[in-house]
């Protein structure tokens, strides 16, 4: 195995998405009362992300995080545990008091290109056929947290090897659909 780990989710490989996945529930790490959220249907855009607002698990250098349509997540238990991490941030990450998981991201400008969209960690769930991981995002940015930049060339090798293509924003397509969103909002395309 590579001395290199970068999520346990992804550190052995994993396994593909089912087909007509139906979706799961997340369970944060508290023994008692945890936090659980449900999920209808499968998530999207999975990826791992070096950021250093993501949640991640205990000495994982990046976080695993997907996407689903807001209307597919529901806070079934717990819920009075939640509390958003930074109220200023453009993706509002509901954390659970207790364990300090991140339960669920939220945007809740509307005009924001993501607007629709929440941000949930599918390896809180117990069920396998999620999604898997796709690329690796900001990965120049786990230096931010600490690891050393000397070994950088080692940790995309690792992720090359993996098949998650190393990116030091997000991937390409959703560079674009990002820039798409703000060039139809500002008029330059038309919508
Ligand atoms: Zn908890
Ligand atoms: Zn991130």
């Amino acid at each position: 195995m590579s001395a290199i780990s970068i999520h346990p989710s992804v550190d052995h490989g994993w396994k593909p998405a089912a087909p007509n996945f139906g979706g799961g529930t997340l369970t944060c790490k508290c023994a008692q009362n945890p936090v659980v959220v449900t999920i209808k249907g499968q998530s999207a855009h999975n990826h791992v992300c070096g950021c250093t607002k993501c949640w991640k698990p205990q000495g994982a250098q990046f976080a695993m995080i997907a996407v689903v349509p807001r209307e597919n997540l529901q806070v079934t238990e717990n819920a009075d545990k939640l509390a958003v991490v930074d109220p200023s941030a453009a993706i509002q990450r509901h954390a659970c008091k207790g364990c300090g998981v991140h339960m669920y991201g939220r945007i809740e400008n509307a005009k924001h290109p993501l607007y629709g969209l929440d941000f949930i960690h599918t390896e809180l769930s117990q069920e396998t056929g999620w999604s898997p991981p796709e690329f690796a995002a900001f990965v120049s940015s786990i230096i931010e947290s600490g690891a050393d930049p000397a070994n950088q060339g080692a940790v995309r090798s690792r992720l090359k090897e993996l098949g998650l293509e190393p990116y030091d924003c997000l991937s390409p397509p959703l560079m674009d659909f990002l820039a798409t969103q703000a060039a139809k909002a500002s008029g330059v395309l038309r919508a």
